[in-house]
């Protein structure tokens, strides 16, 4: 089954069952405690807070989502993309656990001639929150999975938050077994590559306020309703409908996957290093491709930076599975624009300003490896010639301030060579270089221009930090 098939039998089931069919918001989120939206229920957020009155009681969509904590995963796992897409289906106030629970298993095991996925019954396992009686009487009683296929978790696998301030709830997971040859038996609290993990099922139902610590946020209270938020990954159910052993292989990032490995002359299944590459470069100019089209372009900064980082991961790998630096992606971003046309049409006719952005930004970090190595290359000669073999601070320093060299760059070219490199003396100057500017910015009271678009690339925490020149290998880490 196509995945574009997947998407249009999931929202027409629950329409059919009384839902309104909300088109994907685009991923710039409205929401500002968002970069960008990373589950389908954040357009319906303020709904589910009671902010806002919905026009319905219950929804159903197919959300375009990006998860940056997700990208380096990409390409290891056989789950993780860092674009996907959340099929779901949304209660406000109306239906709750007895509502969700039954039409998600109806859906999931109807045969396929009747509008459903056609699962076999006694390859699905639930997991409920650790104390949610109900949830698993109703999975018993309701459903008639047998007790032995159902698991308890914890806060951390069945308490489902959005990761910032908002709505949030215990929910019920429905998970795939893919079988022996995926790993060990036991259930997903065993294994989660055997047992993969397609649906959730969140019991929206308390909020989180704003909290002390940045990833802390405490539980206000109960919502002004009992609401119902779900979310099946579309790439997951169609690796399983297609029978391939990952999202990578699908009909969708499979035709760039392959366009890949033909560009680049390196045979997928070969070798499990190139196998990651293959399936990032697939994964993030998906990736880029969407991003551009919702109107992101590569900058320093938030979803920019996040743009700027996938589309250099994605160059970093072509070159390594190519071995040349010649430039692949206008050609891959038009298989990504085919490959997801049938569901956005919209990116055929942008595909030229896609291109652009794509293009220019290609070509820019192509200048800064250029003149960057030149420079580089001399100050690794130098060092060798004083009889050092530390690659000074100050030379990492002006590489990243004069060419937009991330310090991961650098690093990897200096163990080419047998070099270290002096980090500390790097990160002085680099906090140096912020105080003066912030000095500056203050004196001036206004904001520091940015002369060089590649200077500065690493400021402002590991929450962006680059991490694409050492993440090539899959099991580097
Ligand atoms: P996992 O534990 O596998 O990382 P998750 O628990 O983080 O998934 P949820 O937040 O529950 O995922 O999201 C709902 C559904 O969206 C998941 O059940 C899965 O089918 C899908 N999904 C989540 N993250 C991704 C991803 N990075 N790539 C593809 N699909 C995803
Ligand atoms: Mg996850
Ligand atoms: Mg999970
Ligand atoms: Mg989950």
């Amino acid at each position: 089954m196509e995945t574009a098939e997947i998407a249009r039998r999931f929202l027409a089931y629950f329409e059919t069952n009384g839902h309104t069919v909300v088109p994907s918001a685009s991923l710039i989120a409205e929401d500002p405690t968002l970069l960008l939206v990373n589950a389908g229920m954040v357009p319906f957020k303020p709904y589910f807070l009671g902010q806002r009155t919905p026009p319905y009681a219950r929804a159903t969509s197919a959300q375009k989502c990006v998860r940056t904590k997700d990208i380096d995963e990409v390409g290891r796992t056989a789950r993780h993309a860092s674009f996907f897409q959340m099929l779901g289906n949304f209660s406000f106030g109306d239906y709750f656990k007895e509502g969700a629970i039954p039409l998600a298993w109806d859906l999931l095991t109807r045969p396929v001639a009747d509008g459903g996925f056609g699962f076999d019954a006694e390859r699905l396992w639930v997991t409920v929150f650790h104390d949610d009686d109900e949830a698993e009487t109703l999975w018993r009683e309701r459903v008639g999975v047998p007790a032995e296929r159902i698991q308890r978790r914890g806060m951390v696998d069945n308490f489902w938050s959005m990761g910032v301030p908002g709505p949030c709830g215990p929910c019920s997971e429905i998970y795939f077994d893919r079988g022996a040859a995926y790993g060990r038996e036991g259930g997903p609290e065993a294994d989660e590559n055997r047992y993969l993990e397609v649906w959730n099922l969140v019991f929206m139902q308390f909020e989180r306020g704003p909290g002390p610590g940045k990833d802390d946020y405490p539980i206000l209270g109960e919502l002004p309703s009992k609401n119902i938020d779900t979310g099946m990954g579309l790439e997951r159910m169609a690796a399983l409908l297609q029978g391939v052993d990952n999202i990578y292989e699908t009909d969708t990032l499979g035709r760039i996957l392959n366009r890949a490995a033909d560009l680049t002359g390196v045979r997928y299944g070969g070798d499990s290093r190139s196998d990651v590459g293959l399936r990032v470069v697939a994964d993030h100019m998906r990736t880029a491709t969407m991003l551009v089209a919702d109107g992101v372009r590569p900058g320093n900064e938030k979803r920019g930076y996040v743009l700027r980082r996938i589309l250099r991961r994605s160059i970093r790998n072509l070159r390594l599975l190519s071995g040349t630096d010649a430039h692949y992606l206008h050609d891959l971003a038009e298989t990504a624009i085919d490959a997801m046309a049938g569901q956005y049409p919209g990116l055929r006719t942008d595909a030229d300003r896609i291109h652009n952005v794509i293009d220019a930004e290609e070509r820019n970090f192509a200048d800064t490896l250029r003149s960057g190595t030149a420079l580089f290359n001399r100050a690794a000669e130098r060092t060798k010639a004083a009889g050092s073999a530390e690659f000074s601070g100050a030379d990492a320093f002006q590489l990243h301030d004069t060419y937009g060299f991330p310090i991961d760059l650098t690093l990897e070219m200096a163990g080419e060579q047998g070099l270290s490199v002096d980090e500390d003396t790097f990160r002085r100057l680099m906090q140096e270089q912020k105080d003066t500017a912030k000095r500056d910015a203050r004196a001036k009271k206004l904001g520091n221009a940015d002369i060089s678009t590649y200077a500065r690339l690493l400021d402002d925490s590991g929450a962006t930090r680059f991490l694409g020149y050492t993440d090539h290998e899959g099991d580097a880490r």
